[in-house]
């Protein structure tokens, strides 16, 4: 990929530039738990952005978006981030660094990737930290990672106008080869833990649906947390989170909550329990032990937490049934997205056909199937030759 960004660059602006590459992400377990400062595993993978930034001595921003094969110029002084367009994401975290108090002057930028979008690997945060990396690298200004990350969070928030945690450009920024992140979204920290799946490969399966009660159900979800959380803090002194409740106490918080909110709490509690131990699983390189977290996850998700779909229940259910397959799970928000498959190399094959023929035969679709190998975090790969 880096070729065709690298000569079209060099078309267009005549100039050597930088190239900065920042990673999508998935996530292994640990889903609807980063609002209530859960835990999530993800791992960035090999698929990613690339972009090529040079400075132009201007007052604008040239833009080109190869992927979309279109151009787009905007001036820093009148930055007007637009819902919608892809240079949305190049405006947003220039205006957030620019309110940070670094001074980015004008530059030219080619981008493109190969992460399908829309998919469920976050092809957004993926832009916005190679966006960021390039920016920080380019003008010398040796941005933290972690800032980074947030800021194309608060630019997805602000500009995208989609309010996501902080796991997407978190994982697209720290990912490691072959290593899957612990992360905790209360403190916004890490453990690298080694994902190794020796015979086995991991492959999403896209559902193709995306079904529309999913923004509803998010604030509704994000809401019973908290009232979860405000009738159990007197029963449970200094409780912040429901987090920060242990599993054994299951019983307890059952007797305290009604019949509608008891089981969206014990996802949250299971979940944020099931992350670590799926951590503890991987270490151990106890693969079944691994699956079946990931079973018992979407499991929770759908009957207790109530955020997937006939859909996704049907995958995951027909992974389930085929031997060569260790886990499958329902992964992201849920309401339609993709599932998360742990299978067996050598019958990738099979399971490709037995999926597609079971779902198109039921829903009249066609799944999309993406392999996914975990790769590094974002870096800059190559510095410019020459500078304006
Ligand atoms: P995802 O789940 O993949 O993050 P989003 O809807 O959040 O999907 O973000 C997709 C948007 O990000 C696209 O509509 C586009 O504006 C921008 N984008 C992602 N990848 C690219 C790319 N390769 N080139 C240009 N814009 C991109
Ligand atoms: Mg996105």
């Amino acid at each position: 990929m880096i070729n065709p960004i690298q000569t079209t660059f060099r078309n267009l602006f005549e100039s050597s530039p930088l190239i900065s590459f920042a990673p999508g992400r998935i996530n292994l377990i640990g889903e609807h738990t980063d609002y209530q400062e859960g835990f999530v595993f993800p791992a960035a993978v090999k698929q990613g952005i690339w972009v090529a930034i040079q400075k132009n001595g201007l007052k604008s921003c040239r833009l080109y978006s190869l992927d979309f094969d279109q151009e787009f110029t905007f001036e820093l002084d009148t930055l007007s981030p637009k819902k919608g367009h892809w240079a949305t994401y190049v405006m947003g975290m220039v205006a957030l660094l620019n309110q940070a108090g670094y001074s980015v002057s004008g530059f030219d930028m080619v981008f493109g990737g190969n992460i399908p979008v829309g998919s469920g690997l976050s092809s957004s945060a993926a832009l916005s930290v190679a966006i960021g990396t390039a920016i920080s690298g380019l003008f010398g200004f040796e941005i933290p990672k972690k800032s980074i990350a947030l800021y194309g969070q608060k630019s997805e928030h602000l500009f995208a106008g989609v309010k996501c945690g902080i796991m997407d450009p978190y994982a697209s920024a720290f990912g490691a080869k072959g290593k899957a992140l612990l992360l905790d979204c209360r403190s916004n920290t890490h453990e690298e833990i080694p994902a190794e799946f020796g015979d086995y490969s991991l492959i999403l399966v896209n559902s193709k649906v995306k079904h529309s009660l999913a923004d509803t159900a998010y604030n509704k979800r994000r809401e019973a947390c908290e009232e979860s959380v405000r009738l159990l803090s007197a029963h449970f002194p200094g409780i912040v989170t429901l987090r920060d409740i242990p599993s054994a106490d299951m019983e307890k918080v059952e007797t305290l909550l009604s019949a509608e909110l008891y089981p969206k709490a014990k996802h949250l509690i299971t979940e944020c329990e099931r992350v670590h131990e799926a951590a503890a699983a991987l270490k151990l390189g106890n693969l079944s032990l691994f699956g079946e977290l990931l079973k018992a996850s979407h499991l929770s998700l759908s009957k207790d937490y109530e955020v997937s779909c006939p859909e996704l229940d049907f995958l995951a259910e027909k992974s389930w049934e085929i031997t060569d397959v260790i886990g499958s799970r329902m992964m992201g928000g849920g309401f339609g997205g993709c599932t998360i498959n742990l299978v067996k190399s050598s019958r990738i094959m099979d399971f490709e056909s037995r999926i597609s023929s079971a779902y198109s035969a039921r829903f009249g679709i066609v799944p999309d199937f993406i392999p996914v190998q975990i790769g590094s975090g974002a870096s800059i790969l190559k510095e410019p030759a020459d500078t304006k």
